[in-house]
């Protein structure tokens, strides 16, 4: 039987969101148990070198961005980060062309006239970016505009949406269809932010430098929620009532039992396979957008670029529907009137216990990316008086 009495803070999940708050916590001088069910740290960022000798990440591609010299400060004090732009890839009619598509996209499915034409016109039509959705090019007036952003959708963004999110392609959410922009030029850049960067030895290792403090103790493969309750106005440890702090990064519905009904979220399924090749496909990460039942092939080797010859690691990715109780895993957040309604009771229900602070992903049923969530936990931090 775990002995919180010893803790001034118990965190409940061992993401990066977890373990900046329990490092701020250490470093002010407080004394941290830090518990996650699975059975290693890192939480959705872990990664492992596998027998390929090749290091892999275990819950999907992650490559680290920001535009936040905060997040990027404070993260490099616990690993070395090494420059990687991320070039995404996608198959399209026996093809392989860049994502975002640019003007490479239009050399690559157009004879030399009308690649030049549509340019120009993208160029006229769209003079003071570089940037623009596929919903404001299929809204466009321009025939030849109007062509272009069709056979895109057609061949690209319907089936590949549908796919992700297990809706027909008229059901299809036009914000989600903006996420990936059109680019008006010949730049590869994925994500187009101020740093782009991996740390040099991995997730794993810059989160283990951040816990590794003796005032944070590590539990692993144990779930709190056999020992944490929540009774009228009062939090439950092992039947009595705990008084010191629970930062909890866990799912919030979980937390209050789904008295207020299941938030959905979209799922993964990662197959893994090992090959005996030394390349696998052009690219990191290729969308497959006409494949059956995938949506993208990560090959590791690649991310970031790792010199193993002879052997590759592949991840293919098939979405489906997240069901709890089942080996699948809570990953996207499905922001709907329905689950946004139900999320504001659990945070209403909050209120009642002043020592649970819920955040992360899964306590705020948000998706974060990995620098949002650092910010968010830096907040959290200051909020909760721990100096930054
Ligand atoms: C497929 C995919 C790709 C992504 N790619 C990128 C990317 O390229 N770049 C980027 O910046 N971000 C990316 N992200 C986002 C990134 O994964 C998140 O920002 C980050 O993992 C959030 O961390 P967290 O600590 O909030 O949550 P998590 O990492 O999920 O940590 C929560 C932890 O809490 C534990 N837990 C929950 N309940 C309990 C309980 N009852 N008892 C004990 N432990 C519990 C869980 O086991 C888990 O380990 C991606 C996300 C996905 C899904």
């Amino acid at each position: 039987m775990i002995d919180y009495s010893m803790y001034d803070y118990v965190i409940v999940g061992c993401g990066i969101t977890g373990s900046v708050i329990a490092e701020r916590l250490a470093v002010n001088n407080k004394k941290v148990l830090i518990v996650d069910r699975r059975n290693h740290i890192a939480g959705n960022i872990y990664d492992y070198i596998d027998e390929n000798g090749i290091l892999v990440q275990k819950y999907g591609p992650h490559i680290f961005h920001t535009n936040s010299e905060t997040v990027m400060e404070y993260l490099s004090k616990f690993t070395k980060f090494i420059d990687y732009k991320l070039q995404c890839k996608v198959s399209m009619l026996g093809k392989i062309t860049p994502s975002p598509f640019n003007f490479q996209t239009i050399d690559d499915y157009y004879d030399l006239k009308k690649a030049k034409k549509l340019k120009q016109e993208l160029k006229k039509e769209y003079p003071n970016t570089e940037r623009v959705s596929i919903i404001e090019l299929l809204k466009s007036d321009n025939e030849t505009i109007k062509e272009y952003a069709n056979f895109l959708f057609d061949n690209d963004y319907s089936l590949y949406t549908a796919k992700q999110w297990g809706v027909s392609p008229s059901e299809i959410d036009v914000n989600v269809l903006k996420r990936v922009p059109i680019l008006l030029n010949y730049d590869c850049d994925y994500f187009g932010d101020k740093y782009q960067c991996m740390p040099e030895l991995g997730f794993t290792k810059m989160i283990q430098n951040m816990l590794n403090s003796r005032n944070i103790d590590i539990k692993l493969g144990y779930d709190i929620l056999n020992d944490l309750k929540l009774d009228e106005n009062m939090v439950i440890l092992n039947n009595n009532e705990y008084k010191g702090k629970i930062i909890y990064t866990g799912p919030i519905d979980e937390l209050f039992q789904y008295q207020n009904g299941e938030l959905d979220y979209r799922s993964l399924y990662f197959e893994i396979k090992r090959l005996d090749e030394d390349e696998y496909q052009d690219g990191a990460v290729v969308a497959y957008p006409a494949a059956k039942g995938f949506t993208r092939i990560t090959e590791y080797k690649k991310l970031p670029y790792q010199d193993i010859d002879g052997k590759t690691t592949i991840a293919i990715e098939y979405p489906l529907k997240y069901m709890i109780n089942s080996k699948s895993e809570p990953y996207y957040p499905i922001s709907n009137p329905t689950n946004n309604k139900k999320y504001l009771e659990y945070q209403n229900n909050l209120c009642k216990f002043p020592n649970l602070i819920v955040c992360g992903r899964l306590g705020n049923y948000k998706y974060y990316n990995m620098d949002q969530a650092v910010q968010n936990a830096l907040e959290v931090s200051k909020k909760n008086n721990i100096e930054f």
